[in-house]
């Protein structure tokens, strides 16, 4: 035996099926809910891999909703939405 549990044999399962998907253009979110796995596990997957995590842009972009909205589906937020956190935030 080489102490591989059986649990780590189903991430590696599921990283690269999360990865096929990737490659395929789905966006995290989408890669979620076919693999029935939380978003926040897909995202996780996807940077251990080195996968460059795609940003939209959304009506909200520039405030904080809209930085809340690029978490929501899984990206990385953009310049104004990361500006606008930073003023919310009051530095
Ligand atoms: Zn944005």
């Amino acid at each position: 035996m080489t102490g591989r549990t059986g649990v780590q044999d189903a991430i590696a399962k599921r990283q690269i099926r999360v990865g096929d998907l990737a490659v395929q253009g789905l966006p995290p979110q989408a890669i979620a809910s076919r693999l029935g796995a939380p978003l926040r596990i897909v995202r996780s997957d996807l940077e251990a891999m080195g996968f460059e995590l795609p940003t939209r842009h959304h009506r909200q972009c520039g405030s904080t909703h809209g930085y809340r909205q690029h978490h929501k589906f899984g990206e990385k937020p953009c310049d104004a939405c990361r500006d606008a956190k930073r003023k919310a935030r009051g530095r």
